[in-house]
């Protein structure tokens, strides 16, 4: 059986079906609905290792080429992370074009989750930016295939205590790499973002005695993390300077660019924002270039997936605990990887998921 071949990055211009052979997508659904005003595209990229799992985005794209980018992009991402996890899962993610704050409704998301119970599983959705927990219950109104759902309700809830346990993990592990140890006692760490998942690794590394430095654009969350953990304010802009061991973006995206990277004083990137670098393989290269270990994003972010995915197996935290866990390990594997191959870390992440999904495509080759 011919191996898939994936390419590093999407193709830039905007031509679907030729967008879609270089990224190698199975199927792209459109959703559209009079009734309700659902807009929406559900893109599965790749069902080698299992159903696609991924959430549901709601925004207010300025182009509906926007959006269709995103869904590829967003769903593209879900493969890799799924496969480098060791799930049985494939990679997916949906998009509802418009604006979450005025134009979302029961009926809209209940229509949504019609269109997703017709995919009769290849599709699984969850909650994502623009949408909650409330919403994914409509969903599940008409379909069962969601999942992130409140524990109540069979659920595992909020997956941030898990992510940040993971990413928790992941910079041990980077550690471990840098220093030859991966103790974190007396090592100095710069959290940008304490939000649901900042918190709770302040919480990890303020245990293992780590020295800490906090960033967020909200001042209430600033003094209580200072409170609480005796960490230092600092603001966005002078984090990336600082002379830190660790540098742990759990903000936003595309934080790690050809402005910023130059400015790091830091030995280890770790943190769990999603989609850090604005370009993988330039600004992979530079990180690379100045000897910082960089801990790939969506491999050290992929506890809250792994989470999730716990609840087909009727949820129990400690084994989504345990199973996060392993997080160390592969952050170890990759960085073997990179340097065997001599590439960055984060191309050496999409290919230990590739070999993963290849690999997985010659076991289903028989019944
Ligand atoms: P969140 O919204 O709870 O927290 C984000 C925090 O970043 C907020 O406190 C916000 O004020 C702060 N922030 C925003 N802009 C900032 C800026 N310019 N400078 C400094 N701080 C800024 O989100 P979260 O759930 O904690 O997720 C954090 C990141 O991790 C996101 O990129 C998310 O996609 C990713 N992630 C989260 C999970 C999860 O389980 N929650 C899983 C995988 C990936």
């Amino acid at each position: 059986m011919a191996e898939i071949q994936f390419e590093t990055k999407p193709a830039t211009a905007f031509d679907l079906f030729a967008g879609l052979e270089t990224t190698n997508h199975e199927q792209i659904v459109f959703c559209q609905d009079n009734a309700t005003g659902l807009k929406a595209i559900i893109a599965i990229h790749n069902t080698v290792l299992g159903p696609g799992l991924g959430g549901t985005r709601m925004w207010y794209y300025k182009s509906e080429k926007d959006a269709i980018k995103d869904a590829l992009r967003l769903s593209r991402g879900m493969t890799y992370k799924a496969s480098v996890a060791g799930l049985n899962l494939g990679g997916a993610k949906a998009v509802i074009i418009g604006d979450p704050t005025t134009q979302k409704s029961e009926a809209l998301m209940r229509k949504f989750g019609r269109f997703v119970n017709n995919l009769n599983g290849k599709y699984i959705t969850a909650e994502d930016v623009g949408t909650t927990t409330k919403d994914m219950e409509y969903v599940n109104m008409e379909t069962e295939h969601v999942v992130g759902l409140p524990e109540i309700m069979g659920g595992g809830g909020d997956p941030s205590p898990v992510t940040a346990y993971g990413t928790y993990m992941g910079i041990k592990a980077s550690a471990k790499k840098a220093y030859g140890s991966d103790s974190l006692s007396g090592k100095s760490a710069a959290v940008m973002g304490i939000g649901k998942v900042g918190w709770h690794l302040l919480e990890y590394l303020h245990e293992e005695g780590v020295r800490l430095y906090i960033a967020d654009i909200n001042e209430n969350t600033l003094k209580a993390a200072s409170d609480k953990f005796g960490a230092i304010p600092v603001s966005s802009e002078d984090m990336l300077s600082l002379e830190v061991d660790i540098f742990a973006p759990c903000a936003l995206g595309g934080i790690l660019n050809e402005t910023t990277i130059p400015k790091l004083k830091c030995q280890i990137i770790a943190g769990a924002a999603n989609n850090q670098l604005e370009d993988e393989v330039i600004h992979g290269d530079l990180i690379k270039s100045m000897g910082i270990v960089y801990a790939p994003d969506f491999v050290i972010n992929s506890g809250g997936l792994i989470n999730v995915y716990s609840e087909y197996n009727g949820y129990v935290r400690e084994i989504a605990m345990s199973q996060t866990e392993n997080i160390y390990n592969t952050i170890l594997d990759i960085n073997k990887m990179a340097d065997t191959l001599n590439v960055n870390n984060q191309i050496a992440a999409i290919k230990h998921a590739e070999k993963r999904i290849n690999d997985m495509m010659l076991v289903k080759s028989t019944y």
